[in-house]
């Protein structure tokens, strides 16, 4: 089976699984509508621009024969768009969006969670955990990446992970799952870091550290660390399902550790590899990715169907190598299998194009449901998506 066909039957898989955790994963919460939520999930597709959205509505459709849980969202709470650059560039990388995201302010490309001139500024995690709220953040990437970083530690350098990683295994998240491994574990663990083990930091904080599926699964801590490859966790075409939890897996268990807080919780899920395959040029993985990461927002819409005090919001960091199907040579394509789609180099049609490898200055959708839904409205700036879920909860600056 090559990797297209192998890749068609799991995002179908995945999408089943979204459904039986819809069913069977569902905490119950607090019920009545009030004009704040109590409780906030942010799903953040790390390069999820409308390109990458609009082939995985088309896949979903053709293929799957199925409608897109982010179609699901929109369709019953609203949709607007947001701009992404930095203060010192046009197009943003995922530490300056994830800062503005996370903090509400501008900065420069590579810093998480200051200012330019290096002053720290709060992040919503650290304003809701003043609140008397549990946070957490789960990520397909190190869970020391930038996205999850934002919302965990403050740092100059994105690439500096190993001070970043030692800021996460002491932050007051209650959940902290991904990838990143090696910067927690010394040598004789199987790591790289030198001078101590962080995973016995986190322990002495009171974090449980899991490292496989299974564990996570079976864990009753109040507070969990998931640390489920050296680095980045698998692509989802690639992921051995019995050991590695998909981003849905995590983003249940971490609504189920979270939602014990009877004063609310804030969840920070990120699909972070839909980016690193367009940096690739790769349309399969990146489907893969966004297929997963649909599936996540699959079970925080069912969560809050079930829980009208919740409010939901999907957005991106920034765009990534803007795909598109187009024609090639003027031929356009009809309405083919999505195993024909082929890129550009291969000379057929129909065709993904890609304008680069990098991130674009697209504006990138956001689509929210639940109390506050209304002032997403038209087109606003990535760190107006603070300014909202600041409100919404009520929390104090
Ligand atoms: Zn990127």
């Amino acid at each position: 089976m090559d990797k297209r066909e192998t890749g068609r039957h799991r995002a179908a898989a995945v999408l089943v699984t979204a459904l039986l955790l819809g069913v069977a994963g569902v905490v119950p919460g607090a019920q009545g509508a009030e004009a704040a939520a109590k409780s906030l999930i942010l799903l953040i597709g790390d390069g999820m621009g409308p390109q990458i959205l609009s082939i995985g509505k088309i896949y979903s459709e053709m293929e799957l024969n199925s409608v897109l849980n982010i179609e699901r969202l929109a369709d019953k709470g609203r949709t607007c768009y947001a701009s992404t650059s930095s203060a010192d560039k046009l197009v943003t990388d995922s530490a300056a969006s994830g800062t503005a995201i996370a903090c509400g302010k501008k900065t420069q490309n590579g810093m998480i969670g200051m200012l330019p001139d290096t002053t720290k500024v709060d992040n919503i995690f650290e304003l809701a955990v003043r609140a008397g709220k549990s946070v957490g953040a789960v990520t397909t990437t190190s869970i020391s990446h930038a996205t999850p970083a934002c919302f965990l530690a403050h740092h100059p350098n994105r690439s500096h992970e190993w001070d970043i990683a030692a800021q996460v295994a002491e932050c007051d998240a209650a959940v902290a799952m991904g990838g990143g491994s090696k910067y927690f574990l010394p040598p004789e663990r199987g790591g790289g870091r030198r001078g101590g083990d962080l995973t016995e930091t986190a322990a002495r904080a009171g974090f449980e550290v899991v490292y496989d599926r299974e564990a996570m699964l079976a864990s009753e801590a109040d507070r969990i660390m998931g640390l489920f490859a050296p680095a980045h966790l698998p692509y989802e075409l690639d992921r051995d399902v019995e050991t590695v939890p998909s981003l849905a897996e995590m983003t249940a268990k971490a609504v189920e550790v979270l939602s014990r807080n009877e004063r609310g919780f804030v969840l920070m899920v990120e699909g972070g590899r839909i980016d690193h395959a367009e940096h690739e040029n790769d349309i399969v993985d990146a489907l893969g990715e966004f297929m997963a990461f649909d599936a996540a927002v699959g079970y925080a819409l069912d969560y809050q169907e079930r829980n009208s005090d919740v409010t939901v919001i999907v957005t991106a960091d920034h765009d990534c190598g803007g795909p598109a199907i187009t024609a090639l040579k003027g031929e356009y394509a009809g309405y083919p299998d999505i195993d024909q789609y082929h890129t550009l180099e291969e000379e057929t049609c129909p065709v993904v194009g890609w304008v680069s490898g990098d991130h674009t200055a697209t504006l990138v959708p956001v689509f929210t449901i639940g109390p506050g839904e209304d002032g997403f409205a038209g087109i606003i700036d990535n760190t107006d998506i603070f300014i909202h879920m600041v409100e919404i909860l009520g929390l104090e600056e």
